[in-house]
């Protein structure tokens, strides 16, 4: 095993290995969780054929392989094993974009190329990549290995409805190369679909076939202030019949979360005068510049108002109005990640049982720890409400880190009571492995495990993640 750090750097030359620990520092995990196991060296391959003779290379010492993307996760998936010597093989210099296909609508991405890169590439050949998150930072290979939802699900679906194709290295070095822009293909079995969500545990994604959309030509984005829970599920209704399949984006805001946020930034940026419990941020879009969608987001605004739906609200008149609403959105979840102590959740729930489970949920919490504060946003459309908690304002975040576990167990007693997950969109890796079990039957795991087996006989790539 010593000699390992040589092996790796004859396979990708010496600028491609980092092995000195404050090298090493920037590596050790993700959003959620860090590790101090005895890392090896991070490799940094730039093609498909280094990324398969460097798994060979770790797979023949018997070391552990955690891929790494841009280390947003929010499951500690990409943190490195901590008990056992690991390798992290980082795909950031793996950011080419292969090809842009405006016929076919295709475009074949490298594994390391971020989310931002990926859209803006989409964007300048006037099409639109239908995974869109706060987390521009991230990875395709991450966002695909962790199957990552967002903000246009409702939409486009997730993570792995946008692709069409792979390219994976498997434990024993093997390239599965799927990169086919077919739109049907019936051959088989379906191998792309084992990988996607597979958090790096199956085998390494080292590019992909993602679809692409025409570009929007028309988009009304509006943000809507709301009493309560109820009025933001009748709103979702009107949206729904007013726009039909146009709405790409309905997130709801709690009145703690802008607070946070307007903490950092200041209240002249509060979208209209009214404070509120809950707004809506509202997004519909159409790529025929036929559909006059800013008329039918006005038309919905003032009846909703007119019935007391919704209280004050604001429809974005340009584009940099249109930003600033969805400042507000990314505003709130980038406010919890500063925040010491903030315990961050990933639940769904049927969409019509949203008001009964953060209802409890904030009964759940407040009996662990008196004074906590939810923080319960996202993505009403699909269900997946994160229902992050903020320390009571007297309680360090260390003190109330401490009573993390208990807190998220009550919060995931009450989802998985009526009938939801408490895995949306970001994973399994290492934190919730205990809760994958109360979430799936023992046949379930069993199943998987065995998958596991097949894969990763060895269980070296990415160990300790999801099972
Ligand atoms: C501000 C903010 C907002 C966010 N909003 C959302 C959101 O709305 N929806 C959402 O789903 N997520 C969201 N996230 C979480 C995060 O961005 C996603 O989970 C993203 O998919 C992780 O990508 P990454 O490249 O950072 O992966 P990493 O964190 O580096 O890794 C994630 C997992 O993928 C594995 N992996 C990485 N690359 C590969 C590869 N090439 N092959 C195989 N396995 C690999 C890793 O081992 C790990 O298990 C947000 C994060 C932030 C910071």
């Amino acid at each position: 095993m010593t000699a390992l750090p040589a092996t790796l750097r004859a396979l990708v030359g010496d600028d491609g290995v980092l092995d000195q620990a404050g090298d090493l520092a920037g590596y050790r995990g993700d959003f959620a969780l860090h590790t101090d196991g005895p890392l090896i060296a991070v490799v940094r391959p730039r093609t498909t054929a280094e990324v398969a003779a460097l798994v060979r290379a770790c797979m023949d010492a018997g070391v552990a392989l955690t891929p790494r993307g841009g280390g947003t996760g929010l499951a500690g998936g990409a943190a490195p094993a901590a008990d056992r010597p690991a390798v992290v093989i980082s795909f950031e210099r793996m950011r080419a974009i292969r090809t842009l296909d405006t016929t076919g609508d295709i475009m074949v991405v490298e594994a390391g190329c971020t989310l931002h890169e990926a859209r803006e590439a989409a964007v300048s050949a006037g099409r639109l990549l239908g995974l869109d998150h706060g987390g521009l930072s991230s990875q395709i290979g991450g966002n695909l290995a962790t199957n990552a939802g967002g903000n246009n699900v409702l939409r486009y679906g997730m993570a792995r409805e946008q692709v069409l194709g792979l390219e994976v290295v498997l434990a024993n070095g093997d390239v599965l190369s799927q990169l086919s822009p077919l739109r049907k293909n019936n051959a088989g079995y379906d191998l792309r679909q084992i990988f996607l969500g597979s958090e790096g545990t199956l085998g390494l994604i080292t590019a992909a076939a993602l679809k692409l959309r025409p570009a929007p030509a028309v988009r009304a984005t509006a943000c809507l202030g709301l009493q309560t829970l109820d009025a933001v599920l009748d709103l979702f209704v009107r949206a729904r019949t007013a726009l039909g399949e146009a709405i790409s984006a309905f997130e709801v805001l709690p009145r703690a979360g802008l607070d946070l946020h307007f903490g950092h930034v200041g209240r002249a940026r509060e979208p209209f005068p009214t404070i509120t419990p809950w707004a809506v941020l509202l997004e519909a879009d159409s790529a025929s510049p036929y559909f006059d969608l800013p008329r039918a987001v006005e038309e919905l605004f003032t009846s909703a108002i007119e019935d007391g739906v919704v209280i004050d609200g604001t429809v974005a008149a340009s584009e940099a109005q249109r930003q600033a609403l969805w400042t507000l959105r990314e505003g709130i979840a980038h406010a919890m990640i500063e925040t010491p102590g903030s315990l961050k959740s990933d639940s769904a729930v049927p969409v019509s049982a949203i008001g009964a489970f953060v209802t409890a949920a904030m009964q759940a919490v407040e009996a662990v720890v008196p004074g906590c504060r939810p923080v319960p946003f996202g993505h009403v459309g699909d269900g997946n409400i994160h229902f992050n908690v903020l320390p009571p304002v007297d309680m360090a975040g260390e003190a109330f880190k401490a009573r993390w576990g208990e807190v998220t167990e009550a919060i995931e007693a009450v989802a998985l009571d009526l009938g939801g997950t408490v895995s949306a969109e970001h994973g399994i890796g290492a934190i919730k492995r205990t809760a994958l079990r109360r979430m799936r039957s023992a046949s379930e795991i069993d199943a998987m495990q065995r998958l596991k087996d097949a894969f990763d006989p060895q269980g070296l790539l990415n160990p300790g993640k999801i099972l």
